[in-house]
């Protein structure tokens, strides 16, 4: 499994479009941007050079790249990718267990998290003796639902202490398909 710890990277929030402000692209009177650019054929190589050149310098690559991949936004030009190179990373994305994301919503942050990162992130709230109804409002679900969500991550740690006492112990073979990826498998810009 790969996975990343926590780094200094600040995730969007959720519905949180203000660096948008801050994209190159973004076209002003005084910095007019043609967004046909970003929008190529795979011929158009000039067409892509220019639209990568100004993903290059823009502050918010991470970002742009971050809510095209959240949203499966495939279209065009996104955080300096082709929609065939961020192929791929739109692939992988359901899979990403990055640990800065879970210390972030521990920590309080609305941010996008896959199934596994809210799955790490009720483990590590259980670890840290958060309750039930901060687990709520973290996850943005129901104190009924965190509730379960604690009986259910309870009982898989009692299996868990059950089954290594056993004397042998036969290990599930891994699911295919089903290997975490970090952060650093999103790429420079994820
Ligand atoms: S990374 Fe590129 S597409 Fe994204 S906001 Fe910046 S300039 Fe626009």
């Amino acid at each position: 499994m790969t996975s990343t710890t926590h780094n200094p990277v600040r995730h969007r929030s959720l519905g949180d479009h203000s660096w948008q402000a801050e994209a190159i692209c973004h076209s002003t009177d005084y910095n007019p941007v043609d967004p046909e650019i970003f929008f190529p054929n795979p011929e158009e190589t000039n067409k892509i050079a220019t639209a990568k050149a100004l993903c290059g310098q823009c502050p918010v690559r991470r970002s742009c790249l971050d809510a095209a991949l959240e949203t499966g936004d495939t279209d065009g030009i996104r955080g300096g990718l082709t929609e065939e190179e961020r192929g791929p990373l739109h692939e992988k994305i359901a899979h990403r267990l990055d640990y800065s994301r879970v210390n972030d919503t521990i920590a309080g942050r609305d941010i996008h998290l896959t199934k596994a990162e809210r799955r790490a992130v009720i483990r590590a709230a259980y670890r840290h003796g958060v309750t039930e109804q901060r687990l709520a409002w973290l996850l943005k679900i129901t104190e009924e639902h965190a509730q379960k969500r604690y009986r259910e991550l309870r009982r898989a740690l009692r299996n868990r202490e059950l089954n290594l006492n056993q004397p042998e112990t036969a290990t599930a073979p891994a699911e295919p398909g089903r290997e975490h990826l970090g952060r650093d498998d999103f790429g420079t810009a994820a």
